[in-house]
């Protein structure tokens, strides 16, 4: 399992307050800190918490592991598909592509600005038909907004030559490091490693072949 790297402006992150600043200086952990800073400003406008917003938060709780891992193997991983005469191959899809090229390319780390901004008319429209009550609809629409900036830090640090200290983020960062330079068909999670024990996708590493085509899914067969 090769991560040797080229040298990059990762090279000065090997401290947390120096990751942070690297992070917040790109777009999209920018747009989702705004964006999460608006809900809970509303949310804080709204009035008291009550019993359901506990609810939606632990509902997100539950809910973002298992949508991460999903959207991990059926969209970021999707190949081109061949439609009518057309190709369906969505922009989310061809960036983390790009990313297991280049995993210590920040260009290709995070998720795409446009992907966000289509995103949030859908946490809107998702909260609408789960609840009718506004309260909880802006509390769970702001854990959503917290649970992806939590999943863009936490991607972003594993690809960051910051050391894990913790053994719950140790395991996340072999997880994820496993998945790129081990076998991309496995170690799907990036905030909850027990997703993918509990999906069977957390094999025994000397169990499993390395792939030729984790640097290259277009490669794949
Ligand atoms: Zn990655
Ligand atoms: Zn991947």
């Amino acid at each position: 399992m090769s991560t040797s790297r080229p040298r990059s402006r990762l090279d000065s992150v090997e401290r947390l307050p120096q990751a942070a600043a690297l992070f917040f200086r790109h777009g999209s952990p920018r747009l989702l800190a705004a964006y999460l800073l608006v809900l809970l400003a509303l949310r804080s406008w709204h009035g008291d918490l009550a019993l359901g917003d506990l609810g939606a938060v632990l509902g997100v709780v539950i809910y973002w592991p298992f949508q991460e891992w999903v959207l991990h193997i059926h969209v970021l991983h999707m190949r081109p598909l061949r439609w009518r005469g057309r190709t369906i191959d969505p922009l989310a899809a061809r960036t983390h592509r790009a990313h297991h090229r280049e995993p210590w390319n920040l260009d290709f780390v995070f998720l795409p600005r446009s992907v966000i901004v289509a995103l949030i008319p859908v946490n809107t429209l998702v909260w609408w038909a789960i609840t009718e009550r506004l309260g909880v609809a802006l509390t769970g629409m702001a854990a959503m907004a917290a649970a992806a900036l939590l999943y863009e830090w936490i991607h972003y640090l594993t690809h960051t030559p910051y050391r894990p200290r913790s053994r719950y983020y140790r395991s996340i960062w072999r997880g994820h490091r496993l998945h790129h330079f081990k076998n991309e068909r496995y170690w799907h999670a990036f905030t909850v490693p027990w997703v993918d024990t509990l999906m069977g996708t957390n094999p025994d590493p000397g169990t499993v072949e390395s792939s030729a085509t984790c640097r290259n899914l277009d490669g794949r067969q």
